[in-house]
C-alpha cells in the first residue's frame, strides 16, 4: 500500500461515476449532503457511454415500475435543465409489420394512460420518421420517452457536479476496503496515493465489475452473470433525421411493458419459429440518432460469467440487415463497432424481474446494480429510493 494518505469527509461516499453512481451523487446533493465520488478510471467508459442514450420510460410495466420510470423522467428534466444537458423529447416509435405485433401494440396503447402511448396508422408513423411504410400494419408512439447523447451525457453530469463545492470527484481512484463509515481506496494515476473517506453512508455502484468488490461487500450474495451487447454506429441514409428512437416487433418480446402481456405469447412463438437466428442471439433492433446525424444500431445479448473478448460478425450482419430493412435502404455504412457489458441476474436465482439489485452488506452501505440494462432510464428515480432506505437507518 502507498504511504501518502489523503483524507476526505463526506455525508455520502459514492463508488463509480457511471450513470448509477452519478444519479446517487445527484440525489445526495438534492438532500443537501456533502458528497465524495471515487471512480477507478479517469472518465466513465462503461455501459453509461456505450448505450443508445434512450430513456425508455414507456418500456416499464404498469404499476410501481412505471411510476418509478415517470419519477425518473421528472428528475431527468430537472437535472438536465440545471446541468445544461440537451434532452430530445421525441419519444419512441415502434413499428408493427404483422397482426400479432399490432395486437401487442394495441394492448399496450389501451393500458395505463399515464404512458400516453398512441397507436398510429402507417401514414401517421411515416410523418414521425422518414421510414418506408409499405408493409407496416401500424405503429406505437410513446411521446414521453427522451434521449440524451450517450457519449457526452455522463461526462456533462460529472462536470456539473464537479463545479459544486460540496462535491469532490476523485477520478483514477479505485475502491479497496469498506467498513461502516470508512472507505479506503488508492489512486491509480501514477502517484498511488491512499485515499480514506469518512462517510456514514456509502453507495457502491460498480456496474458489471461486481466481482472486483472486497469480500465484505459481496458476502452471501446470489451470483450475477454478465450480458454482452454488440453495437454499431452507421451513417444515416442520405443524411436523414430521425427524431424518435426507432424499434420493431422484436423489441416487444424484450421490454416488460410489452413482453409480459398475454398477447405477446403468440408473437414470441412466431418469432422463435421464423427468426431463430435472431432469438438465439438475443437480437432486437433499436436505432437512435446522435447529434451529428449518425445512427446507433443495436443490440444483441450474450450471457456468461466470463465473456469472450471477440464480437460475432454474424450478429453485426443480422443487426445491419434488420436496420436496413427498417430504414428502407440497401445497405448501411458502418463507422464504429463496440461491445457493452452490464450485470444480469443469473438464470435460476432469485430477483429476476426487478431492474435493480440492492444489497446492504454493512450498516449504512448499499451496493446498487442495474441488472436489466435500463439504468440510463431508471437510475435517476431509483437513487431516491436507495437514499430513503439508507436515511431510514438501514
Ligand atoms: C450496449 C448497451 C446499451 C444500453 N442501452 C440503454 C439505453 O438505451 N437506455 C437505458 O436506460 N439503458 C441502457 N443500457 C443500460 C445502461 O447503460 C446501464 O444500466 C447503466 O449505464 C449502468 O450504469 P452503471 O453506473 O451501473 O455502470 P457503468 O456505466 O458500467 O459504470 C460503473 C462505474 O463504476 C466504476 N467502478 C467499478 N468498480 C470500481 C471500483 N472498485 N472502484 C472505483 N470505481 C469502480 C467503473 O470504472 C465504471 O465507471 C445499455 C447498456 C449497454 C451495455
Amino acid at each position: 500500500m502507498p504511504d501518502v494518505l489523503t483524507h476526505l469527509k463526506a455525508d455520502v461516499c459514492v463508488i463509480g461515476a457511471g450513470m448509477v453512481g452519478l444519479a446517487h451523487a445527484i440525489e445526495a446533493r438534492r438532500r443537501g449532503f456533502r458528497v465524495v465520488v471515487l471512480e477507478r478510471d479517469s472518465a466513465a467508459v462503461g455501459a453509461s457511454v456505450r448505450n443508445f442514450g434512450h430513456l425508455f420510460f414507456a418500456s416499464q410495466p404498469d404499476g410501481p415500475a412505471l411510476s418509478l420510470a415517470l419519477r425518473s423522467r421528472e428528475r431527468w428534466l430537472e437535472v438536465a435543465g440545471a446541468a445544461g444537458l440537451t434532452l430530445i423529447p421525441a419519444g419512441t416509435l415502434i413499428v408493427a409489420r404483422a397482426e400479432d405485433e399490432l395486437a401487442v401494440l394495441a394492448a399496450a396503447a389501451a393500458a395505463e394512460p399515464a404512458r400516453r402511448a398512441r397507436l398510429l396508422t402507417p401514414i401517421e408513423a411515416g410523418r414521425l420518421a422518414p421510414l418506408p411504410i409499405d408493409g407496416l400494419s401500424g405503429a406505437l408512439h410513446s411521446p414521453l420517452d427522451l434521449r440524451v447523447d450517450p457519449r457526452t451525457a455522463v461526462a456533462r453530469l460529472a462536470h456539473w457536479l464537479d463545479r459544486d463545492p460540496e462535491v469532490t470527484l476523485c477520478w483514477s481512484t479505485t475502491l479497496g476496503a469498506v467498513s461502516s463509515g470508512v472507505v479506503e481506496g488508492w489512486t491509480t494515476d501514477g502517484a498511488r496515493t491512499r485515499v480514506q473517506v469518512t462517510a456514514p453512508r456509502v453507495i457502491v455502484c460498480p456496474g458489471p465489475d461486481y466481482r472486483t468488490l472486497a469480500p465484505e461487500l459481496a458476502a452471501g450474495l446470489e451470483p450475477l452473470t454478465r450480458c454482452r451487447l454488440q453495437m454499431l454506429r452507421v451513417g444515416a441514409p442520405a443524411g436523414r433525421r430521425y427524431a424518435p428512437a426507432l424499434a420493431t416487433g422484436l423489441s416487444l418480446i424484450r421490454y416488460p411493458a410489452f413482453a409480459d402481456r398475454p398477447e405477446t405469447a403468440a408473437l414470441r412463438a412466431r418469432l422463435e419459429a421464423e427468426r431463430p437466428e435472431l432469438i438465439e442471439r438475443g437480437i432486437h433492433l433499436l436505432v437512435t440518432q446522435l447529434p451529428d446525424g449518425d445512427l446507433i444500431v443495436g443490440d444483441s445479448h450474450t450471457y456468461a460469467d466470463t465473456l469472450t473478448a471477440f464480437g460475432e460478425e454474424t450478429i453485426d450482419v443480422l443487426l445491419l440487415a434488420e436496420a436496413a430493412r427498417l430504414l428502407g435502404v440497401e445497405r448501411l455504412s458502418v463507422r464504429e463497432r463496440w461491445l457493452g457489458v452490464y450485470p444480469s441476474v443469473a438464470a435460476g436465482s432469485g430477483g429476476a424481474g426487478a431492474p435493480f439489485r440492492v444489497t446492504a452488506p454493512l450498516g449504512g452501505v448499499r451496493v446498487v446494480e442495474n441488472v436489466a440494462g435500463i439504468g440510463m432510464t431508471l437510475a435517476m428515480g431509483f437513487a431516491a429510493e436507495v437514499l430513503n432506505g439508507v436515511e431510514a437507518g438501514g
